[in-house]
């Protein structure tokens, strides 16, 4: 008896999400909004660096070096993302406020030195990759407690 309930049960269950809505996202070519303390690549403003070498202190794996600017004396941080694990401390501590962090978590490449960030490409604007086409937003929202259900939201 509990054989054939077990095979049945999981089958109409089955069965019966050919009827609900879609509930997930068609990543990359819709993107779910992100939470709002959710941490992704770190941005430097340069301006702001006072070069006190905190953030490399404070990394606990390693992945901040302090370099000089080209052409420039002054020295920032230069950021392994390949290393990072997007603790934030390195945020958290910089006491000017240089450090900051974006929800850009697309930052993946074909070869781990690219994700080598120098202090100059460590300031630009994250941008979304040239290689994954721009993704519709979506938002996720919960449905009672077997799933969620999305709605769309618009363009970027
Ligand atoms: S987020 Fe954490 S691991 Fe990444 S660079 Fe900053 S301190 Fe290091
Ligand atoms: S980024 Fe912040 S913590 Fe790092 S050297 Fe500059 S001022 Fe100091």
């Amino acid at each position: 008896m509990s054989t054939v309930k077990n095979t049945i049960r999981p089958l109409v269950l089955a069965f019966s999400h050919v009827f609900r809505r879609v509930f997930t996202a068609k990543y990359p070519y819709e993107a779910p909004s992100r939470p709002s303390r959710c941490r992704g690549r770190i941005m430097l403003r340069i301006e702001r660096c006072i070069s006190c070498g905190t953030c490399e202190k404070i990394c606990p794996n390693i992945a901040i070096k302090m370099v000089k600017l080209k052409g420039s004396d002054k020295l920032c941080p230069q950021i392994d993302f390949g290393r990072c694990m997007f603790c934030y401390f390195c945020v958290s501590y910089c006491p000017a406020e240089a450090l900051i962090g974006t929800e850009l978590v697309e930052i993946s490449v074909y070869s781990k030195e690219k994700l080598i960030y120098p202090p100059e490409k460590l300031a630009e604007e994250p941008k979304w990759p040239d290689l994954l086409p721009k993704p519709k937003r979506v938002k996720l929202r919960v449905v009672g407690r077997r799933g969620a259900g999305h709605v769309e939201i618009g363009r970027e």
